[in-house]
Parts: C-alpha cells; structure tokens; sequence
C-alpha cells in the first residue's frame, strides 16, 4: 500500500509517496502542472467553459445541468459529453499536461447524471447508432475515454488513472460508466468520496438506486433510524438530515419509507419538528419532481393531525 497526498495546490508534503494536484478542478482553472506531482483534470465539469460557451451545457428533461439545478447531484456545472469542440481541446490538453508531469488521473469523464444528455446533437447521435439509450451513453464514454487512454499511455507515455464517482451499482444507468469498458484502458481506478459536509445524502440516494436496481420489480422498503432504543441523543439524526434524506431517497425511487422510534410520542416529536421546518422543505421542492413532491405534500398532511 502506498498513501498519497491529493491538493488543489502545487504544495508537496513530506511523508507521503506521491502526489496529487489538481491542475484543473471542476471550477475550470488551470494551473501549470508539476513536473514532480501527478495531475488531476476534471473534463466535462467545467464551470469556466460552461459560462464561456452556455450553449455546451448537458441539458436533460429535469433541466440542464447548471449547479444551481437541485433535481441533480451537480456541484459545478457540467458540460454535453459529446461536445466535439470540447472534447478536442481537452484531448491536446490532456496530452500536453502528461507530458510535463509524471502521470494524468481524471475526474468527471462521463454524462452528468441519469437523464443526460437530451441535446439535439446528442439525440441524432442515438439515433443514428442504433442502440438502446443506455448503451449509446455506454459506448459514448467508453470510446472517449479509449482516445484519451492512448494520448496519455501511447503517446505520451505516462500513468493514467481514470477516476469515478462513489457509485459500484449503478454508474451505468447514471452516467454511462461499464467498469469492465474501462479496466483495460487505465493503470488504476480513483474513486472520490465526498466530504461529510459536502454531500453525505449522497450515499443515501446511491444506496437506495442500488437496491431498486438489484431488487427490480419487488417493492423497496427503506427504515430510517429516528430515535433507537438508547440513542444517545447527540448521536441520532437531525430533523433536517431525516428530511433531506427521505427526499433524495424519494427521487431515487424509494416504493415507502419507515421511520424507527422506540416509542410513538418521539415519532410525534418528529413530526412536529418536521413541520417546523418550513423553509428547508420548502427549498427540498426543488430536489425532484412528482415523487418528491408527494414526499413533501405527506409531511404537509402532518399538520391537519400534530398540534
Ligand atoms: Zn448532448
């Protein structure tokens, strides 16, 4: 086992084998890279060619992928993965930033989310391939990534890691990702976990994506942990958590959702604490469409019975 230091500077640290920096983040600055630190490059993330080039942006029927769009999990917004302009810088890029440093590892090299992308170029695309609309993404992403695997190992002769989001299940339906595509064309896998105060909900949605793909057509039940029986309270979830989880577990497909007290006064206590969280259902509206709306309208009802 090797440990590695993974910074949005070009600052080594002693103690550690190797070194990551990243040379162009999802915000879409570029910095110089290092000829003695791996680089990492976000590609379809890119918020400084979205506002150069708007018209780049994946669009999709729950709206583009701005990061303003809560429908989805995007914190930086995210291109059309077959925009051949951009694809045709970013493989020269790619090439070049290998060249001068020891290696190239690569984040956001696939669709943007389930639904994506829906723009008339991608359609035609579809279309003219003859596949399903999942397979089409599928092989979208693989023959992408085949092009720039062969600029970084071939050509340039440096290591290349292709990194993916934390999702084993279902990164196919989400984003056009098939592991076995990709494991020829890469040195190693980087999968990025999130921050705890960056997206934690996000293991909830991917979980509850994963069952519903594996379980099928049998009903998924899900069981939140409100208040079990001797929970230290500083250690159940907030109101806002129960929230904000059942709602992204809702737009994942969630069939019902269980919450889990030791006696029926805490889930009375739960209800009205949900109630009381006026403003922060209000903004879970713009997290999904009709299933979380329903979510949403079932906590509303709450109030007809709670005092
Ligand atoms: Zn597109």
């Amino acid at each position: 086992m090797k440990f590695g230091t993974y910074t949005f500077l070009p600052e080594k640290t002693p103690g550690f084998d190797f070194q990551l920096f990243r040379v162009k983040p999802e915000v879409g600055r570029r910095m110089p890279p290092q000829p003695d630190m791996y680089s990492n490059i976000a590609i379809f993330g890119d918020n400084v060619t979205a506002r150069n080039h708007p018209d780049w942006i994946s669009q999709s029927p729950l709206g583009p992928a701005w990061r303003t769009n809560n429908n989805y999990n995007v914190r930086w917004d995210v291109l059309c993965a077959t925009q051949p302009e951009h694809r045709a810088e970013q493989l020269d890029y790619i090439e070049e930033v290998a060249r001068n440093s020891p290696g190239v590892w690569l984040n956001s090299i696939h669709f943007a989310e389930h639904g994506h992308c829906t723009c008339p170029r991608c359609h035609d695309l579809w279309k003219k391939s003859g596949l399903s609309w999942l397979e089409w993404r599928r092989k979208e992403v693989t023959d992408y990534m085949a092009q720039v695997s062969e600029r970084v190992r071939d050509r340039a002769k440096k290591k290349f890691v292709i990194g993916v989001l934390p999702d084993p299940v279902t990164s196919y339906d989400r984003f056009g990702i098939n592991f076995d595509d990709l494991a020829p064309l890469t040195d190693e896998f980087l999968v990025v976990m999130f921050s705890k105060n960056y997206a934690t909900p996000w293991y909830w949605e991917m979980l509850t994506r994963a069952f519903k793909k594996l379980f099928k057509e049998v009903p998924l039940n899900i069981s939140l942990y409100v208040f079990g029986p001797g929970d230290d309270p500083r250690e159940v979830p907030t109101t806002n958590e129960l929230l904000t989880v059942s709602v992204r577990m809702a737009r994942a497909g969630v069939d019902n959702l269980l919450y889990l007290t030791e006696k029926a006064s805490q889930i009375t206590d739960f209800q009205k604490a949900a109630l009381a969280q006026v403003e922060l259902r209000e903004r879970l509206r713009s997290y999904g469409g009709k299933p979380v709306q329903e979510y949403l309208d079932y906590v509303q009802s709450w109030d007809k019975i709670v005092e």
